[in-house]
Parts: structure tokens; C-alpha cells; sequence
């Protein structure tokens, strides 16, 4: 599914391209080929290798680049590794959960006990060939990136800021969705306290196009939707979370 020249997204359970337990798939083409930031689960490997061959024909993948552990973004991972014998980029963190399939701190192991996924997905040992730090810049498949540690979501989670045909893009994960959406689960490392302390650091930043790990996304003035997670935040009120209202946020 294209987006723009550059930019596809080739895996979504919610635009309906891929496994029903997929995150979105970003392909972004870079000089070096194109790059996917986050794997899905793994279930929708298939429908995602051809949507990246339909979207960007002849383009090989020179990388993966992670934005947490969480499965529905990591859980393909090792397998696409595997297939498209690129690296994978994930944060230190990230590397050192992914490289161990270390279930407990993915979360997986009690999503999966709740029901959010089926009882035979398990993580797969996947190497990290390279790694980023929180304020790092570095470069995937040719592109630069800046990597922002948002705590909130999951200990684990980044934020990811990019030019996109000159324009500032951020890929937001599960920190930031459309509408200034918050994304604290039901989980042991996901809560409102770290919010408080870590979305500070999206201010100011002159996102333009705003690319969340679900929901819809937006190529203009992402911005205002950080900026309306934050202020609710500050507002002495409960920000808006994902799950809430069904599966539309
Ligand atoms: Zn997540």
C-alpha cells in the first residue's frame, strides 16, 4: 500500500494487508534499498513479501529496523531476517530481549496467557547486527535517524525521527497515535508515570508526517497531534489510551 514515492506500508492488521495480529509495516526506500521499520508478529509474513514486492518491485530489503520489543512489532523479525538475509537495527534494549526471545520482558508471555494472541505464536532468537541508544543518530539502509527513548508504552519503547522526502517524519510506534492518543497497556512496564516524564521530549520537534505503529497516520502537522497527547497529559486529567472505544482510535 503506497503512500507516497518513498514511503509504503506492506503489513497492518488493520488496513487488512496482513495478519490480524500485525502492527503496521513501514517500508521506507532509501539509497541502499528498502528499509521496514518493524516486523509484524510473523503470522502475516506471506501477504507482507508480497505487498513489498507489488509496492516496491525489484527493490531488495537492506534492513529492519525495531522500534520495541513488543510482538506484534518484533515477533516477525527473526523469520524476515531470515527470508531477506538483511540486518536487523533495534535499539540496546530491544537487542537484548529479541536476541534471547526473552518472552517475560517482550510481554508476550502474558499477552499471550490473556489471549491476545494464539497459544503457538512464540518468539524466535533473532540477531541484532546493530543497535541505538536513546539521542543517537544513525543510519538504516542509508537513511539518518534520531532515536528518542519514550518510556510509558513499554520500557523498551523509541520513537524514531527521519526525513521523508525532505520533510520531518517521526515513526511513533505505539507511544503516539493520531488524535494524541496515548498507548499505556495493561502491562508491568507500561504506565501514565513514565508518560509524564519522557513525552516531553517530542515537543518541538516539527513532525510533519506522524507514522504511529496502528490507527490512521497523517503526512501533515503531525505535530499537533504530540502536542494534544500532551496537553491532555498535563491537564491534570487521564489522557485518551489505546483500547479504548473498541479497535478505533
Ligand atoms: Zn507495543
Amino acid at each position: 500500500m503506497r503512500i507516497n514515492s518513498s514511503l509504503g506500508i506492506v503489513g497492518s492488521a488493520q488496513f487488512g494487508i496482513s495478519s490480524p495480529y500485525d502492527c503496521h509495516v513501514y517500508a521506507l526506500r532509501g539509497p541502499e534499498g528498502v528499509l521496514l521499520i518493524d516486523a509484524g508478529s510473523g503470522l502475516g509474513e506471506t501477504e507482507i513479501m508480497q505487498t513489498l514486492a507489488n509496492d516496491f518491485p525489484g527493490v531488495p530489503v537492506a534492513a529492519i529496523l525495531l522500534t520495541h520489543s513488543h510482538a506484534d512489532h518484533s515477533g516477525g523479525a527473526a523469520s524476515l531476517q531470515r527470508r531477506c538475509q538483511c540486518p536487523v537495527i533495534a535499539s540496546v534494549l530491544t537487542a537484548s530481549i529479541v536476541q534471547t526471545a526473552d518472552e517475560e520482558r517482550s510481554g508476550l508471555k502474558r499477552a499471550r496467557a490473556m489471549g491476545g494472541y494464539p497459544h503457538d505464536l512464540t518468539m524466535q532468537p533473532c540477531p541484532v547486527e546493530k543497535s541505538y541508544s536513546d539521542g543517537e543518530n544513525f543510519t538504516a539502509a542509508g537513511i539518518s535517524f534520531t532515536a528518542v527513548h519514550v518510556r510509558g508504552h513499554s520500557h523498551d519503547s523509541f520513537c524514531l525521527f527521519t526525513e521523508v522526502e525532505g520533510r520531518r517524519a517521526c515513526f511513533s510506534a505505539d507511544v503516539v497515535f493520531y488524535g494524541g492518543v496515548l498507548g499505556v497497556i495493561n502491562a508491568a512496564d507500561s504506565n501514565l508515570q513514565d508518560y509524564c516524564k519522557d513525552l516531553p521530549r517530542l515537543q518541538n520537534q516539527g513532525v510533519e508526517l506522524l507514522l504511529p505503529g496502528h490507527g490512521l497516520f497523517t503526512l501533515r502537522n503531525g505535530q499537533w497531534h504530540i502536542d494534544a497527547a500532551l496537553q491532555e497529559m498535563n491537564s491534570g486529567f487521564l489522557p485518551r489510551q489505546i483500547g479504548q472505544g473498541g479497535g478505533i482510535f
